[in-house]
């Protein structure tokens, strides 16, 4: 019978690891006690907390037929139609309460479009994933999900340039040997195991690109570098905006880093890896109507506090840009809710989102953000961009003058929060995630293109127009035109 992990316990677990993590430019002994990394730990560590909580344990933790257990959501398959939306439901909660990226969706997006592929991959490819799944399950592990490679020229295909892709170096009788990198890791240095898979369609020839594995944080070869935020000095301190909570971005260095062959998934098999990533992008594209939602419910919270601070509550235009902020942020959680709900079963039992609407959902969210920061920053003031940091504010000699013109620890501190969330300098700007996170709006477009169903819509507008039906043409529909007109008759 699994436990599930405490927040406690994580912490602890992640010192028993021997992580290779650099943090402008020095090696991190600790990682849990970094200040640079502290945030982000708790901000994961708030998933484990949830799962024992008894107001929202019944969302952080589901049934697992694998191990026959409750497990964390993190670590589920969405075995259940309503588990796609539990999901969805956890994320805007984890997102609500840390204001940041808790750093565990890929790995559970990852997990569950794996499940999918490597059944599509038949042999034995299937049971080897189950096997280790099982084991997340009971160890209760976080996973870094690794898609995306460094791809250098991107006119060039991997093969013109390996170096910048993550590939089999060679395979030994007993395992495969991994180069490369994987870049924008979303909470790695927090992580237990990394989840390497290929971040593009290979094509033929491109076989050695094609490998999805996974491996622990610490094996002899992997080395973390720590990204870089333009406001990670204030991080941890009063002037943060968000103290406790933050995001975490990773570069994750491969340095021929063995992998043995009972944690090799997918090796060459290019149709299964194309699976992989169309089911991953659809999963992770309609959690971003999870996860986002609840980050713009803080920031919708700290304005809406600064307007009361201010005493510009009740004014009209306050009142309608705050409506318009939470309009927003609702088309988002609907679309990410939409996806979910019409979702499908897969042959391997797993449920599948709707494409169209998850895509639809996370193309929104590389621009609705965007207009809702830009209400936060027309109603907190220019003072979010242009205020004294806290020090200078509880000063014992310039401090009280600066509170007179500048306000209380109240109004300081939600300003903070407005600014860390908005224009870029938070510990992960907030937009820029919106923007790249789980694929770039083009990434979408091109989705959507090949999901829609052009036919259908062309097949009603000729119809409707008085047209006649196309050979070979369905004309169900048509039928139906029919019997009404005889109705009555
Ligand atoms: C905050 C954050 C968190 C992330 N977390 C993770 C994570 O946990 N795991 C993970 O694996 N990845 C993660 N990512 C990576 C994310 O999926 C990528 O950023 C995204 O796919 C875009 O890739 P890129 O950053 O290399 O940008 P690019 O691909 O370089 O895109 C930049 C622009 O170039 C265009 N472009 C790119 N290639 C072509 C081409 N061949 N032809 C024409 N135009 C092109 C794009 O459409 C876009 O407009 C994260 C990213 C961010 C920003």
């Amino acid at each position: 019978m699994p436990t599930m992990r405490t927040a406690d316990r994580y912490v602890r677990s992640l010192r028993e690891l021997e992580l290779v993590l650099y943090v402008d430019g020095e090696r991190v002994a600790d990682p849990t006690t970094h200040p640079r990394v502290r945030p982000a730990i708790n901000a994961v560590a708030a998933t484990y907390a949830l799962a024992h909580d008894p107001r929202h344990r019944e969302l952080a933790t589901a049934h697992s037929d694998l191990v026959r257990a409750p497990v964390n959501r993190f670590t589920h398959l969405f075995t259940q139609p309503q588990d796609l939306v539990r999901k969805l439901e956890l994320q805007r909660v984890l997102g609500r309460l840390t204001g940041t990226c808790f750093q565990r969706c890929v790995g559970m997006d990852g997990i569950n479009a794996l499940f999918v592929a490597t059944w599509e991959a038949g042999g034995d490819a299937h049971a080897r994933f189950v096997a280790w799944l099982e084991q997340v399950q009971r160890s209760d592990d976080v996973i870094n999900g690794a898609m995306t490679d460094p791809k250098g020229d991107r006119s060039k295909r991997p093969g013109e340039q390996p170096e910048q892709y993550l590939r089999v170096v060679e395979r030994r009788p007993e395992g495969v040997v991994l180069r490369g990198a994987k870049i924008h890791q979303t909470g790695a240095a927090n992580a237990h195991q990394i989840l390497v898979m290929p971040g593009m369609a290979m094509r033929p020839g491109e076989e050695d690109f094609a490998i999805a594995a996974a491996l622990p944080v610490d094996a002899p070869g992997v080395t973390m570098v720590l990204g870089r935020q333009p406001s990670d000095e204030r991080k941890g301190g009063p002037d943060a905006g968000n103290a406790r909570y933050s995001g975490q971005e990773v570069v994750v260095l491969f340095d021929d880093v063995f992998v043995p062959w009972e944690r090799v998934f997918l090796d060459g098999q290019l149709g299964p890896c194309a699976t992989l990533l169309e089911t991953f992008a659809g999963y992770h594209r309609a959690s971003y109507g999870g996860c986002k939602p609840g980050n713009l419910d803080v920031l919708i919270g700290a304005a809406s506090l600064l307007t009361r601070l201010h005493g510009v509550e009740r004014a009209s235009h306050v009142r309608d840009k705050l409506v318009e902020m939470a309009h927003l942020t609702e088309t988002v959680h609907g679309l990410g809710l939409g996806a979910s709900s019409k979702s499908t079963q897969h042959g391997s039992g797993v449920w599948q989102v709707d494409p169209v609407l998850a895509n639809v959902c996370k193309h929104n969210v590389t621009r609705l953000p965007y207009e809702i920061v830009r209400l936060a920053e027309d109603l907190a003031g220019g003072l979010m961009a242009t205020m004294p940091s806290l020090a200078d504010l509880r000063h014992p000699v310039i401090g009280e003058a600066l509170r007179t013109v500048v306000g209380s620890d109240e109004r300081a501190l939600a300003l903070r929060l407005v600014e860390s969330m908005s224009y870029g300098a938070g510990s992960v700007p907030l937009r820029i995630e919106c923007m790249h996170g789980a694929g770039s709006p083009q990434a979408q477009r091109i989705v959507l293109e090949r999901a829609v169903d052009w036919e259908a819509k062309v097949r009603a507008a000729r119809r409707l127009a008085g047209l006649p039906p196309r050979e070979g043409e369905p004309i169900e529909d048509r039928r139906v035109d029919a019997e009404i007109d005889d109705a009555g008759q």
